[in-house]
């Protein structure tokens, strides 16, 4: 476009008016000013609120701006479009280059978006002497497309919710059979890659079927969901819990390096589920049963797995519910041993089954006997006679151990001041001691009290206490210790050699004695080695000023290289098993006769 402003108005033909007055299209043309120099009906109508097409010339959008904003002065944020036109003329002649872009502002109470195109044009020389321009309204089509973008968003959360909806249980909010084989197979990928082992837990209530008959759907469906609460607080945030429907859930645990992880975690699901639930008016038990398999080892996919836990879990059924069960059955006995045996003791303490043996402790130099040692033994309705070595370390992991090792005090004293009474001589009576009963605040006035009860002088007790738990905890095993010895009770460090102990500590306890461990005793006299450490335990115990006994003496050949070395106490088959109160009084009286 090149040509004289003048000019203009000779190309004003009727023809050009008759169609640019017609069009829908806002049209208009202006100086490099931003005056119009003209402006076509429906810009003027739709626009610029001017009565006719003669009223823009001359004047400006700054003009129309103003008189727009002054119609509509209580609406302070009110935007007009005018500024911005103007302020788009002016760019369009600075950069001397046509401008498309869309704008929106307020015209006659209403938002419009407009689409605008505006142009330079130029004199013969090549000036520019103003612009050309189009607006047209697009409000209509902005809002079907701010409708659709709307719809979308609405669809795309729809999409989520039913994606959430098809793989999450609507009750519990777990994931369901089908996100949980998801998942399963995603941790399946990373364990063979990184040659790592996990474990699928498929847990099923007891009874559960009766509950929902005989109390209704209600009461069980809130039972899934206290059930589910409680599981959640045990389980750690990398395991997955998941509800694959009715009464079955399905745990998968993605890391088992540590051995004890697996019993562990279903000591605790055992625990918090075995709690009643109160539901209502209710107060109900649920049991369960647990199959349990392990990756790779019983199923290389997702569905072999599940296939086998549910297996193990039918079988943790068939033997009575309330129990787990492993795939492979050799995993179910060790690790089922650790829960059931800590349930089974627990009742060992009602029904009175634990029994005391006494093991001699003898003088090798006379052959008398100078004490003994108590020993628990576990006679249990249908396994037997249980060895403490089975036990012991379970009590002391729960806590038993404090309640169990009273029990064996009560009767080893008991039987003890028979003994006593009798004349047999027992020396004095030796007990197993475990720190957490040491730290026990009642535990002096427990065994103040028992001595009393049973007339028994303090000379004639001792406590061992192996090296291993002292050691755990010097500083504060040197205090607990020390009102021990302040009763006149001998206290042993027992299995000592195996605990590493500190010999600045050793130096403070309140120690009179220490046990040569058994295992350094086995290879006696001909391992080099442990011929040399007994003999520094026993020169050891010499320079401490304290009495020194050797443990698992069986042979006489152990009992010559002891005695050679100035150790003249021992324990052992080599005089006697440990036996039961009537077998021990039977030593007694034989020993007393010799
Ligand atoms: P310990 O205190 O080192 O007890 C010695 C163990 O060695 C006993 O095993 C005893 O029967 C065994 N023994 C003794 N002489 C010989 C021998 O010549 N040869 C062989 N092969 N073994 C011998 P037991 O009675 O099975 O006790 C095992 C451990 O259980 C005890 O080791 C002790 O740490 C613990 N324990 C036993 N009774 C109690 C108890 O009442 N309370 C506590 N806290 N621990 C106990
Ligand atoms: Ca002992």
């Amino acid at each position: 476009m090149a040509f004289e402003l003048s000019d203009l108005k000779e190309h004003n033909s009727e023809l050009l008016n008759l169609l640019t007055q017609h069009l829908p299209d806002m049209l208009w043309v202006k100086d490099v000013e931003g005056t119009y120099i003209y402006a076509n009906k429906a810009l003027c109508e739709g626009l610029l609120m001017a009565n006719d097409t003669e009223e823009p010339i001359g004047k400006n959008d700054v003009f129309f701006a103003l008189r727009e904003r002054e119609a509509h002065k209580h609406q302070p944020s009110w935007h007009t479009f005018g500024e911005l036109c103007f302020n788009s003329d002016i760019d369009v002649i600075k950069n001397n280059q046509a401008m498309k872009f869309e704008e929106y502002g307020n015209v006659k109470g209403k938002l419009m978006y407009l689409e605008v195109y505006k142009a330079p044009f130029y004199d013969k020389e090549g000036n520019i002497i103003g612009t050309v321009g189009a607006g047209r309204d697009i409000t209509q089509m902005k809002k079907s497309q701010f409708d659709l973008q709307n719809s979308l968003s609405m669809l795309e959360q729809q999409r989520k919710q039913l994606e959430y909806q098809a793989n999450h249980d609507a009750l519990t909010g777990l994931p369901n059979r089908v996100l949980f084989m998801d998942r399963l197979t995603q941790i399946l990928n990373v364990a063979q890659k990184y040659d790592e082992e996990i474990a699928v837990l498929f847990i099923d209530l007891d009874h559960f079927k009766e509950i929902n008959d005989s109390l209704g759907h209600d009461i069980g469906d809130q039972i899934l969901v206290e059930f589910t609460k409680r599981v959640e607080t045990k389980i750690e945030i990398t395991d997955t819990l998941s509800r694959l429907g009715g009464d079955e859930f399905c745990v998968i645990l993605s890391d088992i390096s540590e051995p004890d992880y697996i019993s562990n975690i279903i000591s605790e699901i055992v625990a918090v589920v075995k709690e009643s639930f109160v539901v209502g008016n209710n107060t109900l038990y649920v049991g369960m049963s647990i199959g349990i398999v392990i990756y790779p080892h019983d199923g290389e996919d997702a569905h072999a797995l599940l296939k086998n836990a549910d297996a193990a879990m039918y079988k943790a059924k068939e033997n009575g519910r309330n129990r787990y069960c492993f795939y492979d059955e050799n995993m179910t006995a060790k690790a089922y041993e650790r829960v059931f045996l800590e349930a089974e003791l627990r009742k060992a303490f009602i029904n009175d089954e634990l029994v005391v043996y006494f093991q001699p402790q003898m003088d090798i130099r006379t052959d008398r006997l100078v004490g003994m040692e108590a020993l628990v033994r576990w006679q249990h309705p249908t396994m037997g006679l249980i060895s403490p070595v089975r036990f012991i370390p379970l009590a002391e992991l729960s806590g038993m151990i404090v309640e169990l090792d009273r029990i064996v005090m009560q009767k080893a004293l008991s039987e003890f001041a028979k003994w006593e009474v009798k004349g047999l001589n027992p020396g004095r009576l030796s007990m197993n001691l475990a720190m957490k009963q040491i730290e026990e605040n009642d535990f002096i006035a427990f065994i103040k009290q028992l001595a009393l009860k049973e007339n028994i002088a303090y000379e004639l007790l001792g406590f061992e206490v192996t090296e291993s738990q002292i050691m755990k905890n010097p500083k504060d095993s040197i205090e607990a210790l020390q009102k021990i010895n302040d009763l006149g009770i001998c206290l042993s460090v027992d299995d000592f050699g195996t605990g590493y102990s500190s010999l600045a500590y050793l130096k403070r306890l309140p120690i009179k004695k220490l046990k040569i461990d058994k295992s350094f005793i086995d290879n006696l006299p001909h391992d080099a080695e442990d011929a040399a450490i007994s003999k520094t335990i026993i020169s050891l115990a010499e320079n401490l000023n304290l009495k020194v006994i050797a443990e698992g003496v069986e042979t006489q050949e152990q009992k010559k290289f002891l005695y050679d070395n100035g150790c003249y106490f021992v324990q052992g088959y080599v005089y006697s098993q440990p036996l039961a109160p009537e077998a021990m009084e039977a030593f007694l009286i034989e020993n007393k006769a010799l």
